[in-house]
């Protein structure tokens, strides 16, 4: 635009100032021949003056003169030149302009051009007193003569002229063009540099704030999007309908075990999972929705493909990936804890309704019916231990966040927890502590049941005299209970299986010794809660030795 309104400028400035100067040099020039017309038109009429009171004579008289002066007789006939040219050769003058006018107006004037076009020749006739006319004729150099001679100066004047043409026309464009250069689009807001220009400025703005509230509900959007999508556990991968991934959030990476920029520029088919995830792609360019599980590197994986549709066309694919293995190994955990419950109530059960049926049929001895209730009253009990252990054990492993903490001295509860130990096992095993004063940020309940348990087990699996340790004793920043017996220790294959839900080495044992195979368990639970380690060290006939790691305070 710059260079059309600049050549614009540039072509109107030349014809301006040129045809301004053409014009100047023009009016110059008529103004001269008319002045030069004006002497001629006076040398004339004194001439026609002087032969008028003279004669012919009188032109005999002068001399030197600048003038052609003829003389035409009213017939047309040339009577006198002072040209020196033959008057008798000459043709008749009748049909001449100036001529004819000066005879029948008494005035006349014509102006030839030469055939060179280099001279103006000038033609002043007035008409004698004797009838003829005299006729002056001066020749002046033509217009177009003065400006061959004024070539130069004029091709000079025109070249600066130029030069001034095209610098103005350059600060002129510059002038109009760098507002313009300068206007910041982004910027509509501010007043534009030329009012014609206003309403687009209005319409930018209007544009802009449109533009703006888009952008910022759409990066809203995206931002929901990326929230809800990063935050998801599922796996969810964006496809277009040729199969590129578009989209991808955290957990599919992570499933799919590959970095971001890798996925999005080779797509699912370089993935370890493409045996299993390319027929589903197959399924959804067909337009099904398709769902798949597989087992890949030991873990369990569900895939789900749905089409995107728009205006009947599929325009791509929303694949959701699920990592099963935890979900699936959770349900077989419940379900396997589930028939563990119901068979462990069933046995105590199954022994209370024998002998009650027993003690009903009468076929049991008077003198032995006691035997029978002390032994429906024991396998109640166990029940009610048990009912109790497993409510313990939910509510460990449901409620850890509302389980309410206070600061503890876990000597001062293991020596009461030592003395209830003592009281319920009084002539059957000894209990030795020893504790040194050792706060602890713990819930005191179950830290009262973490020591009863291990205290117990160590009375339960101490061997024929039981002998017990416990201690409450310093290590760094830690709080550490330690139980040791001289029992019958624990094999190093069950070491690792003993906190398992109703794991017990010996059932049978256990089970006599009134024993649920889920004191362990509550154990580890409790310790999870309270953020303490649990570990133990034993000795197949030679002992255990649990130690449960507090963080002190
Ligand atoms: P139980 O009610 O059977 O004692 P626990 O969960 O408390 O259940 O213990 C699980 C199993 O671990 C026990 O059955 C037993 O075989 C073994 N055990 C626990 N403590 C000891 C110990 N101090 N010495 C030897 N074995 C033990």
């Amino acid at each position: 635009m710059a260079r059309r309104i600049f050549v614009s400028l540039l072509i109107a400035a030349c014809f301006v100032l040129g045809g301004t100067t053409l014009f100047i040099v023009d009016e110059m020039y008529q103004t001269y021949t008319q002045s030069q017309m004006e002497i001629l038109k006076a040398e004339t009429q004194l001439i026609a003056y002087g032969i008028d009171r003279e004669g012919m004579e009188f032109l005999n008289g002068l001399d030197d003169t600048d003038y052609r002066i003829t003389v035409i007789d009213s017939d047309g006939t040339v009577v006198f030149d002072n040209s020196g040219s033959d008057i008798s050769q000459m043709e008749n003058h009748l049909g001449r302009k100036e001529v004819s006018e000066a005879l029948s107006q008494g005035y006349g004037t014509s102006t030839r051009q030469s055939s060179t076009l280099t001279l103006k020749l000038v033609y002043i006739a007035w008409l004698l007193k004797n009838g003829m006319v005299v006729r002056l004729s001066a020749s002046y150099a033509s217009l177009y003569r003065v400006l061959r001679s004024l070539a130069q100066p004029l091709l000079l004047v025109l070249l600066l002229i130029i030069g001034l043409a095209f610098f103005l026309a350059y600060r002129l464009t510059k002038r109009i063009v760098d507002p313009l250069d300068n206007i910041d689009v982004d910027k509509p807001e501010e007043k534009a540099p030329y009012p014609e220009i206003q309403p687009i400025f209005n319409r930018l703005l209007q544009q802009k704030i449109r533009i703006d509230e888009d952008s910022q509900r759409l990066m809203r959007q995206r931002q929901e999007f990326e929230t809800i999508t990063e935050n998801m556990e599922q796996g969810l991968i964006l496809m277009s309908a040729d199969g590129r991934i578009l989209e991808i959030n955290e957990a599919a990476l992570g499933i799919l075990k590959k970095d971001r920029n890798e996925l999005l520029q080779s797509g699912i088919s370089e993935t370890e999972l493409a045996a299993s995830l390319l027929p589903l792609l197959q399924d959804g360019q067909m337009g099904h929705r398709a769902s798949a599980l597989f087992r890949h590197n030991g873990r369990s994986y569900e895939a789900d493909i749905s089409p995107v549709r728009e205006e009947n066309r599929i325009s791509g694919f929303a694949l959701l990936l699920m990592d099963t293995t935890l979900r699936d190994s959770t349900e077989s955990l419940r379900r396997e804890f589930a028939s563990n419950v119901s068979h462990e109530l069933k046995t105590p059960l199954q022994a209370i309704e024998g002998y009650a049926e027993l003690l009903k049929s009468g076929m049991v001895r008077k003198e032995d019916e006691s035997v029978f209730y002390d032994r429906i009253h024991k396998e109640s009990k166990h029940m009610e231990t048990l009912i109790s252990d497993i409510l313990k054990l939910s509510h460990l492993e449901d409620d850890r966040s509302t389980v309410e903490k206070e600061v503890l001295d876990l000597a001062q509860i293991a020596a009461s927890v030592v003395e209830r130990l003592r009281r319920e096992n009084e002539g059957k095993a000894r209990i030795l502590f020893e504790g040194k004063e050792s706060h602890i940020y713990a819930n005191r309940e179950l830290v009262e049941t973490i020591i009863y348990n291990l205290g117990d087990n160590a009375v339960k699996y101490g061997g024929k005299d039981p002998e017990v340790f416990i201690a409450v004793l310093q290590e760094a920043d830690k709080a550490v209970l330690r139980v040791r017996d001289k029992g019958i220790g624990i094999d190093e294959k069950d070491q690792e299986r003993i906190f398992e839900r109703f794991y017990r080495v010996d059932k049978s044992r256990s089970r006599a010794l009134g024993g649920t195979g889920l004191g362990l368990s509550i154990v580890k639970h409790a310790c999870i809660v309270n953020n303490a380690e649990i570990s133990l060290k034993s000795k197949l006939n030679e002992g255990t030795q649990f130690t449960v790691r507090f963080q002190r305070i």
